[in-house]
């Protein structure tokens, strides 16, 4: 074992973060002209970033004349990255590459909605027995946690805003999630807003915008923010927590306590209780079907049967699409990014929901401005929060402070 000191390992991480970035392979000048550094520079750090396993070569590219140069790419099969995806009823467990590809993944049936013990005490035991079941996969490095929750970007706790709001003291609010599976699986985890990860997800996917948005509406409603290549989380990491702004005057009584919170009329919940009304139920057979013995539907049903052609729901939608499209054209007016990307649950429901909500916004913006402005659909069935969670974890696993994790 060589121990490197800091100043070393900085340089190794820079090797494998411009590895990570060409994943066509680079060889030694272009990394020398990538990294300003000589032939002997470049060849002690890729040597050296060999030795942790995080490049390997790859080919060799077409000579100019002498020996073929070899091509050198980082090697996302070094290790394996463990993702916990908390939701409101839910946990997905993921076990990816170090380029978040997906290699097993295991839903539970517990989320936030359970005391955070609970929740935490079955994604140990769950993981545990997800990696024994794998035993071919390379040593999990560590864990990327995501919950449906705001994280203090301080002190790396979840914050409820809605019990704050009440004045309630919330068994998650401040809850050592991070520490207590850290202490529990012995891997370093790190843990952020579900949506953040999905807008991180967006961002690193190649040709990415460097400004982008990430509107999820599920149960509930978020929206994460891309600046500048970074996930722009605010001072309190409440950026983008939309779902309880005091919107329009329906009076509808929200979970916060006050009234006509944007979340009432223009979330997965509100969606859900709007297909519910008897009268929605009377014009869909769809719907009924979905309700039927318990008289009421969920956002995922309604989601499902959009996609299916039910107009009740394709209105339902629409009437939801319009409301956010308003709150959208002010925040692309001042934040102007290139790519606004729709999903969590919503995005089940097909294109219907992004082409509704994309031609409502368009009439809003000043027509420069929505002519440099895409908007597309996320990925379905949780496949953004677990490419953002192993990101998030891959991201601090490669920097220099942790490389040394990696020596052998
Ligand atoms: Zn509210």
């Amino acid at each position: 074992m060589i121990v490197d000191g800091l100043a070393v390992l900085e340089q190794v991480a820079a090797v494998v973060r411009v590895a990570r970035l060409n994943p066509a392979g680079l060889t030694r000048a272009e990394l020398g002209r990538v990294l300003h550094l000589g032939r002997n520079g470049v060849e002690d750090r890729l040597q050296r970033a060999a030795e942790l396993g995080l490049v390997c070569q790859a080919g060799t590219r077409k000579s100019t004349g002498g020996r073929a140069p070899a091509v050198w790419v980082f090697n996302a099969g070094a290790g394996t990255v463990a993702t916990a995806s908390v939701s409101i009823f839910h946990t997905t467990l993921a076990l990816t590459d170090l380029a978040g590809e997906v290699r097993c993944q295991r839903r539970l049936d517990c989320g936030v909605i359970a005391p955070p013990e609970e929740v935490c005490g079955k994604i140990v035991a769950a993981l545990r027995a997800l990696v024994a079941e794998h035993p071919g996969l390379p040593g999990v490095r560590g864990v990327g946690l995501t919950l449906p929750l705001p994280v203090d970007p301080q002190e790396s706790c979840p914050i409820d805003p809605v019990a704050l709001t009440l004045g309630e003291t919330s068994p998650w609010s401040k809850f050592p999630l991070r520490n207590r599976l850290a202490a529990e699986l012995r891997l370093p985890v790190w843990i952020d807003d579900e949506v953040d990860a999905m807008a991180l997800a967006a961002s690193v996917r190649p040709g990415a915008p460097a400004d982008l948005f990430y509107l999820r509406v599920s149960p509930g409603l978020g929206l994460g923010i891309v600046s500048g290549g970074q996930v722009h989380r605010g001072n309190t990491g409440l950026a983008g927590e939309l779902g309880h702004l005091q919107f329009g005057d329906s009076g509808l009584p929200c979970r916060c306590g006050r009234q006509s919170c944007l979340e009432t009329v223009a979330s997965g919940k509100a969606i859900a209780d709007t297909a519910s009304r008897a009268g929605n139920l009377a014009r869909s057979p769809a719907l009924r079907a979905a309700a039927a013995g318990r008289g009421e539907v969920t956002a995922e049903q309604v989601f499902a049967a959009a996609a299916g052609g039910d107009r009740v729901c394709v209105k339902i939608l629409s009437d939801v699409a319009v409301v956010l499209s308003v709150v959208l054209a002010v925040l692309v007016a001042v934040y102007s990014p290139s790519e606004i990307v729709i999903g969590g649950e919503v995005a089940r429901s097909g294109p219907v929901f992004a082409s509704i909500l994309e031609v409502a916004l368009r009439r809003k913006l000043l027509p420069t401005t929505a002519a440099r402005l895409t908007v597309r659909l996320g990925g379905v069935d949780q496949s953004d929060v677990i490419v953002g969670a192993s990101r998030l974890a891959c991201d601090a696993l490669l920097t220099a402070p942790q490389l040394s994790r990696w020596i052998k």
